[in-house]
């Protein structure tokens, strides 16, 4: 059996899989505010709860925000801050008696949804969150590509390439740097630009329905959306040339950007043709605890 944690700023939720990924059962708590020891605490106890449960002893994978620095042993770059500068991966080992694999959420979406998800079968595979933020991960044949600075996959703050004059220097990111990629296809980034062009505050799921409607300034700022989305993923595919390219976060459910993307990326790709696949993801927002527990694919600890 695997056990799947995704440790998230608000909740945690815990998942058991049978080995063909079936869920055994699944719980979900709130996040202790800001304490490290508590959060410890509560992923102890909902790994003892999901056992008692199925009456089984799991492998455990862990899906966190930022990720274990292979340079320090600790963590950087999450945004539940308490987190930063421990040394997580040690403290859950002891809490928990065992081996824990941990990795960055993005690239929990991707795992799973590489493993049995929208690109199951697909060599390479690369999971994109649009969400808060922007990131992603990167699967090559069921594998994580982890590097040096446990950073793959991470292209949300490149810039937005292919930039218009009236793109530049771009908004201003939280990474320091100006017109990063997410701070033109983040949901917020999204939402703060229409509010900024058309001096009415409205919602992602607003807009996309004012679009259906007819509304032109809510079509082009899709229209402008699905262009930077196309030149950002443009990159990726110059890049490592991925066959599928799942999305994920609150964005991927626009299901204008699966037409217009793939129109629009052929005249940023170096190439005739562009056959890469543009999906929408299978497993919504338990992709992040199923990609977690499929950390440890042969299941033997
Ligand atoms: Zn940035």
């Amino acid at each position: 059996m695997r056990i799947g944690i995704d440790l998230g700023g608000t909740k945690i939720e815990g998942v058991a899989l049978a080995a063909d990924g079936r869920e055994l059962a699944r719980k979900r708590i709130a996040t202790p505010k800001s304490s490290y020891r508590e959060t410890i605490k509560a992923i102890e106890a909902l790994v003892a709860q999901l056992e008692a449960d199925t009456g089984e002893r799991g492998t455990v994978g862990i899906g966190m925000p930022g990720a274990i620095s292979p340079a320090t042993g600790r963590v950087k770059n999450a945004n539940s801050t308490w987190l930063n500068e421990m040394p997580f991966d040690v403290d859950i080992e002891a809490a928990l008696g065992r081996e824990v694999r941990l990795a960055n959420d993005a690239d929990c979406f991707a795992l799973s949804e590489a493993t049995d998800g929208a690109g199951a079968g697909a060599p390479t595979v690369f999971g994109v969150i649009l969400g808060t933020g922007v990131g992603g991960g990167l699967v090559i044949h069921g594998r994580l590509l982890n590097g040096p600075n446990a950073i793959a996959g991470e292209w949300g703050h490149n810039p937005l390439p292919w930039a218009l004059p009236d793109e530049l220097p771009g908004p201003r990111c939280y990474c320091g740097k100006e017109g990063c990629i997410e701070s033109w296809n983040s949901g917020p980034a999204f939402e703060a630009e229409y509010e900024l062009n058309e001096k009415e505050k409205l919602t992602t799921h607003e807009i996309v329905a004012a679009a259906q409607a007819g509304s032109r300034p809510a079509r082009v700022a899709l229209r402008r959306y699905s262009d930077r989305l196309a030149r950002a993923l443009s990159h990726v595919i110059n890049l490592i040339d991925p066959h599928v390219i799942v999305l994920g976060g609150g964005m991927s459910n626009i299901e204008a950007i699966y037409d217009e993307v793939p129109a629009r990326w052929g005249s940023y790709v170096f190439s005739d043709r562009v056959d890469t696949k543009l999906l929408r993801n299978k497993h919504g927002d338990a992709s992040g605890v199923r990609g977690a527990a499929w950390l440890w694919p042969d299941e033997t600890p």
